[in-house]
């Protein structure tokens, strides 16, 4: 066909779907006039204005649709205004019909009219218009229309003119798809856009040489745009990130773990001669044990213990020594001891285990902490040779000789009158233990005195404690609160020590304890150091602390129980350090932040105001990197010392983090003035302003994608133990893709940065600590009155941060006065659901408003439960704003019972809830209600029994 073109001017995101196809046109002429650069071009043109009752129509061929489900017409045309036609009838048109057939069938040679599907009928925006000079211009009018929900192999289309005068230009017909695109080191196929106004979820590939950390996903929208970006793939062991791909790591270099983010120096004794190593294997002679980090550096065995001296006593010998002069760079240096005895003059030694009662090591005899043992129940007048050897963590792994030192003794004369002990009394207090024995037979002996060894049990490296007594009584005090220690007691007579009584253990009380008189009685069987307690009382008053019961909440969604992680530290991830920490705070930046060359960075335009100067856009170009839009703090001139420091402190903190959902540090400008923070750019600022600016216009999926992002970034804080304390809207940032980011690491944590931060007072009976600002509104009880600020108390922020999301950026609590916030919140009322909230959220909100922080959801609990809802969006359906409350049956007593309302409006399954909360006859729902008035306005959590009616 010649005529219009069918132009392809398409950008990325649109597909053009035809190139020429054969036209039908009866009346419609094919004509060459002068566009408005009088430059020539082809149009189809109709004008039977004088006559009445026109019907001409312009038919297309086939158009293939091409798997697209919705296409779009782009039409330009001319169209002459009636009134400039003279003489023209009232029949005259300003308008024409778009029409289209959907058919698997390519070669029909024609359509019938009735066959034809109405699309639209198109006006012009312009038409013809007279110049000064009086000569006639063309004015093109540009339309759009679309086709959805398309299933067949392709279209016809058809233009409809009933008695105007109209030239068609062009026709280009098209579909959008999402581009192909690249994000967290995963990759996008290009992607169709749905049918309708749906998102469709498309699952990435990792790139080479990545892994999966979350399943990388995005959801493309019907405009051609990649949305909600979700999950990530990171680099394998052995590769880093650079320039969006996973590069080895070079020789010298290895990365262990897929969740660290750049190739480190081998540890030192290791190497990695080869390219993209997970380790460096040691050196020869130095090993890594199982359990040693892939970066610590390979240790050694140690030498031996030194100064081995020897104590004897009767039949006892004490033995110390001093620690190997070379731990082989370890600090788990054990030492074992060996004891040989040598029965008769020139005989072979043998080993004491052979001996029968053997000898007893105190505390033990292999892997001992401290460098002593006390070795007992020798025999008497017996040459014995003791070698300590020293160990640590790798001795096992490395072949060769153990290093000893050895000693020989000769034990004296054997006491010769054990003296078994039974204990027959005890008692306890928080830091002292009282033990009464029973006196030895005195034909035994004259008992010189007693002696009375004790270690805590549960120390590994105990140091044991030696006392001395002539009664048969002692109080050992100063010992540790609720702790278990190991008692034993032996007598000494003219004939030396006898035989220690078996062992008894004892518990020092929790609490303080009024009545010191409560003894128990104890016996203990010599033989066999079994030990018998009868407690006489102890277990009442040392009962655990009372806890209140509380409702459940019913929630509709669940929280998963099996979190891949729990709040703090996982294994393997790193731990936040704060600045504060370093005794020089430049040495933080240096460590943490890169310094940047201030000739990269081209500064454009002021976008904000920060608490240390402006905050400007610009862009930056490092050595071999691609030009980067940074946004850029500035610390401005006249600066103290100390704000310089705090200003530099959050960039410190900052470059700690690596996270999607953490805004990103690209570095410092230290060396010349002004100094500058540069961090990537952010092109829709804070989200609290965006929300407001765009009140009502995202999807609940687009919400909770952006919920989902920024509870993602505050999992991975809480991972590295780094606690927030201001977590609100506006100090989340917002880029192109709707991602959204924690920023502000203010270091002055008092929040003198944050208009919304307020001193806090005392109020009612509360206590509130003084001293800092804290922001009330999104602050969590516990932290608002005695500073208790943890993950637990960011989360109740983050439940704020919900509401504040779901509202489009509305204040939280309005109008109201702080104070009256703190008061409301103490009494049990929560924020309501916002307008069109999904009750569900509205769950999840109160979940984290929960007064007891230990049962707020966790971080990693709430991102699970956001990825679910958006994989089943069906779940959102259910709008927050009708309760059970505010169900108005409740007024119309068609109903009698508490039990019958509930099944008229389906909510039997709250049956047993109302009637063990006191809610037996409606009289007393409606009674609960009425002296409630806030209700409506306020939602009360669950603590009380008319909390459980507002969650229902
Ligand atoms: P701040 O001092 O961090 O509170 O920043 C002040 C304001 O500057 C913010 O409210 C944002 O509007 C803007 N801003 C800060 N950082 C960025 C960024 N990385 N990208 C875009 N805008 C930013």
């Amino acid at each position: 066909m010649t005529g219009p073109q069918i132009s392809d001017n398409s950008s990325r995101a649109e597909q053009p779907l035809m190139c020429c196809p054969t036209v039908s046109r009866l009346q419609w002429e094919e004509i060459t006039v002068m566009d408005e650069k009088n430059t020539p071009m082809r149009t189809y043109q109709v004008c039977n204005v004088m006559e009445a009752s026109q019907n001409n129509w312009l038919r297309t061929g086939h158009i293939a649709r091409q798997g697209a489900r919705r296409v779009y017409v782009e039409m330009k045309f001319t169209l002459r205004d009636c009134n400039s036609l003279p003489g023209v009838p009232g029949t005259c048109k300003e308008t024409f019909n778009l029409y289209y057939h959907e058919s698997d069938n390519g070669g029909l040679r024609h359509v019938r009219e009735s066959q034809y599907t109405k699309i639209d009928t198109i006006a012009a925006d312009e038409s013809f218009t007279q110049t000064d000079v009086g000569d006639r211009v063309m004015k093109l009018n540009t339309e759009v229309r679309d086709i959805g929900g398309l299933t067949m192999r392709g279209f016809y289309l058809a233009f409809q003119d009933v008695g105007a005068c109209i030239a068609l230009v062009s026709v280009r017909v098209f579909f959008k798809r999402c581009p192909h695109a690249a994000h967290n080191l995963a990759l996008f196929p290009d992607t169709v856009t749905g049918g309708d106004s749906a998102l469709v979820e498309v699952r990435g590939s990792c790139v080479g040489d990545a892994q999966e950390l979350e399943p990388p996903r995005m959801f493309c929208g019907a405009d051609g745009g990649w949305l909600v970006p979700i999950g990530r793939c990171v680099c394998k062991p052995g590769f880093e990130e650079r320039e969006g791909r996973c590069q080895p790591c070079r020789s010298g270099f290895y990365k262990a773990s897929s969740l660290d983010a750049l190739c480190s120096k081998c540890p030192p004794h290791s190497h990695s001669p080869q390219e993209r190593a997970a380790e460096c294997p040691c050196l020869e002679g130095f090993h890594r044990a199982e359990t040693d980090p892939r970066s610590m550096a390979c240790t050694r065995p140690p030498s031996a213990p030194e100064s081995l001296v020897s104590t004897v006593n009767e039949t006892s010998v004490a033995l110390e020594w001093t620690a190997p002069q070379d731990s082989g760079g370890r600090s788990d240096v054990t030492y074992n001891v060996h004891c040989s005895w040598c029965p008769g003059s020139g005989g072979a030694c043998l080993p004491c285990g052979g001996i029968a009662g053997g000898p007893h090591f105190l505390p033990r005899q292999l892997e001992l902490t401290s460098p002593r043992v006390l070795v007992t129940d020798l025999l008497p007048r017996t040459n014995y040779t003791f070698s300590v050897e020293a160990l640590n963590g790798i001795s096992d792994l490395s072949p060769g000789p153990r290093r000893m030192v050895s000693v020989n003794v000769t034990t004296r004369q054997k006491a010769p009158n054990p003296l078994p002990l039974v204990v027959l009394k005890e008692r306890r207090s928080r830091d002292s233990v009282t033990l009464a024995w029973q006196e030895p037979d005195r034909a035994l002996g004259t008992v010189l005195d007693y002696e009375v060894v004790y270690y805590e049990k549960n120390q590994r490296e105990q140091n044991y404690t030696v006392l001395k007594t002539r009664s048969n009584i002692m109080t050992v005090d100063g010992l540790k609160p609720g702790t278990a220690y190991v008692f034993r007691v032996r007598a000494r007579t003219d004939g030396g020590y006898g035989v220690y009584g078996g062992e008894i253990e004892l518990e020092t009380n929790v609490l303080a304890i009024g009545d010191p008189g409560q003894t128990s009685v104890l016996a203990m069987s010599v033989a066999g150091g079994v030990v018998l307690f009868v407690l006489l009382g102890l277990e009442k008053i040392i009962s655990p602390l009372h806890l209140p019961s509380r409702l459940s909440p019913m929630n509709l969604y669940s929280l998963p129980i099996h979190c891949a992680q729990n709040e703090g530290q996982i294994p393997g991830s790193r731990t936040y350090i704060h600045p504060h920490t370093y005794e020089d705070p430049n040495q933080a930046v240096r460590d943490f932040a890169q310094e940047i060359e201030v000739s990269s960075i081209r500064i454009e335009r002021v976008i904000g105001a920060g608490e240390f100067g402006e905050v400007c856009s610009g862009r930056l170009r490092l050595p071999s990197r691609r030009e980067i839009c940074v946004a850029i703090k500035s610390l401005k001139a006249g600066y103290s010392e100390q704000q310089r420091r705090d200003f530099l402190g959050e960039a410190s903190i900052m470059g700690q983090f690596d996270h999607p959902n953490i805004i990103r540090l690209e570095g410092v400008v230290t060396k010349c003035k002004p100094v500058m923070i540069i961090t990537e750019f952010m092109e829709n600022g804070s989200l609290d302003t965006f929300l407001k600016k765009h009140d009502g216009q995202f999807t609940i999926i687009q919400l909770l994608g952006m919920l989902r992002g920024i509870a993602a970034g505050m999992k991975y804080l809480s991972e590295m133990n780094y606690v927030h304390r201001d977590l609100a809207a506006r100090n989340i940032l917002v880029n192109g893709n709707l991602v959204c980011k924690v920023s502000d690491f203010g270091l002055s944590r008092v929040l003198e940065d944050d208009p919304e931060a307020a001193y806090t007072t005392r109020v009612g009976r509360h206590l509130v600590a003084g001293g800092g600002k804290i922001p009330i509104r999104w602050t969590a009880p516990e932290a608002i009155a005695y500073r208790k600020f943890t993950s637990a108390s960011d989360v109740w922020s983050y439940g704020i941060v919900m509401w504040e999301v779901v509202s489009y950026g509305e204040r939280p609590y309005w109008e109201m006065s702080n104070q009256d916030v703190i008061k409301a919140i103490d009494e049990g009322y929560r924020l309501p659901a916002p307008m069109d909230c999904p009750l569900v959220l509205h769950q999840l909100m109160l979940h984290c408003w929960e007064k007891g922080r230990s049962e707020r959801p966790k971080f990693c609990q709430i991102v699970s439960t956001l990825e679910q809802l958006i994989r089943s969006p069906g779940s959102l359906k259910q709008l927050a704003n009708s309760t059970i409350w505010q169900d108005p049956s409740l007024t119309d007593l068609g109903t009698s019972t508490v039990d019958e309302w509930l099944d008229s409006i389906k909510m039997g399954q709250y049956k047993e809830h109302f009637s063990s909360s006191g809610y037996i006859t409606l009289d007393s729902v409606q009674t609960a209600r009425s002296t409630h008035p806030a209700l409506p306005i306020w939602t009360r959590r669950c603590e009380s029994s008319v909390g459980a009616l507002a969650m229902c």
